[in-house]
């Protein structure tokens, strides 16, 4: 099977769900890391490892969703729920241009009670206060959360949020994309052709969107290979997605509990990503979840993008997990690595190169 699938890909075809699955659960992670390494240098030729400088705003803990993998949320009447105010959120922002940041990735629970003009007021304000920052936020469960609460179509919330200054989405909260999967980790989140159908909304109006996995929970082999075709299946209808993460399931805190994926786990479903989505042009390696050696290691395991410096990260950290890199320790890792470090965009155009 592997000659078969390496001179399938030699060709510039793509591999079958059979021939995914055969990689993920029988091949050596080396020959897979292997064919991956080659896609990789074949698709970004110059040797660069990108990645981009944001912030993350979690504007509130508050959620009704209450998924069993997810160690950030608060009830509404928790002593330690939250929601910043505007002013809040603008000086978190103000914190990122200082740094000279371009992107802001601002992400909460699914609050009973903010609606579409709480977001559409802050979104308008903030371009205002900083045009240069671009708005690469809320996850498809929050666009329909609004969308629901404000009495909208989830496509009518989406042009909104995008004319009050919504620029991207990043493609939080896909998990698995297996309804099985989900019912078991998150059943009051949206099933898979919700969050589908807001990326297909969104890649209409011209918006990119990111796309991400969070593996290692309850999932079986079968369903990562399913969630990979499930992606491809969607850029090959629009092209929006500028880039896959694949992430590890961090169960510190959580009520679903458990061990966290293997190096070695996290490593061959990366590989895999990039095996199978021949048609996405980057691939992220996280760090954030991995830690920079286990990143470095990721780039010659398909991973072309070290992604944002994160100025501020509270999701993974309330499970208990806190790598911190600056700018500087990104570009040094990279160049460890043997790569030539570059900032990005959020479109991945090239801003500076070290
Ligand atoms: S993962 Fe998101 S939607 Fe689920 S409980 Fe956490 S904040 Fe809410």
């Amino acid at each position: 099977m592997l000659e078969q699938i390496k001179k399938k890909l030699a060709k510039g075809n793509a591999i079958n769900r059979e021939q995914a699955l055969y990689l993920l659960t029988r091949a050596d992670l080396l020959e897979v890391g292997k064919l991956a390494d080659g896609l990789r240098r074949a698709k970004h030729p110059h040797n660069r490892v990108t990645f981009v400088v944001d912030r993350n705003v979690n504007y509130t803990n508050v959620c009704q969703s209450e998924c069993r993998f997810c160690a950030f949320y608060r009830r509404a009447d928790a002593a330690d729920a939250y929601l910043l105010d505007y002013q809040a959120i603008f000086a978190k922002i103000q914190e990122l241009v200082d740094h000279g940041g371009t992107q802001l990735l601002m992400q909460g629970g699914l609050h009973p009670e903010l609606k579409i003009d709480w977001f559409e007021e802050l979104f308008r304000q903030l371009k205002q206060r900083f045009p240069g920052v671009r708005v690469h936020s809320l996850s498809p469960a929050e666009v329909i959360h609004i969308a629901k609460l404000s009495g909208l179509s989830m496509e009518e919330c989406l042009g909104r949020l995008q004319s009050a200054g919504l620029d991207s989405v990043p493609g939080g909260g896909a998990e698995v994309l297996v309804d099985e999967v989900r019912q078991e980790i998150s059943p009051n989140k949206i099933g898979w052709r919700d969050w589908a159908a807001v990326m297909e909304a969104a890649h209409g109006l011209g918006m990119r969107t990111t796309a991400t996995m969070m593996f290692g929970s309850k999932e079986k082999p079968a369903d990562i290979v399913e969630h990979l075709f499930r992606i491809r299946e969607i850029q090959a209808r629009t092209g929006g997605f500028t880039a896959f993460i694949p992430w590890t399931f961090q169960p510190a805190n959580t009520e679903l509990g458990g061990e966290t994926a293997s190096g070695v786990e996290y490593l061959k479903v990366l590989a895999l990503s990039r095996i199978v989505l021949d048609n996405v042009e980057n691939i992220q390696a996280s760090w954030v979840t991995q830690g920079a050696r286990m990143a470095q290691v990721a780039l010659f395991f398909g991973a072309n993008d070290l992604g944002g410096t994160m100025l501020e990260e509270n999701v993974v950290a309330a499970a208990g997990v806190s790598f911190r890199l600056s700018q500087e320790e990104i570009v040094e890792m990279a160049r460890e690595a043997g790569f030539i470090p570059a900032k990005r965009s959020t479109t991945y155009d090239i801003i500076t190169t070290y």
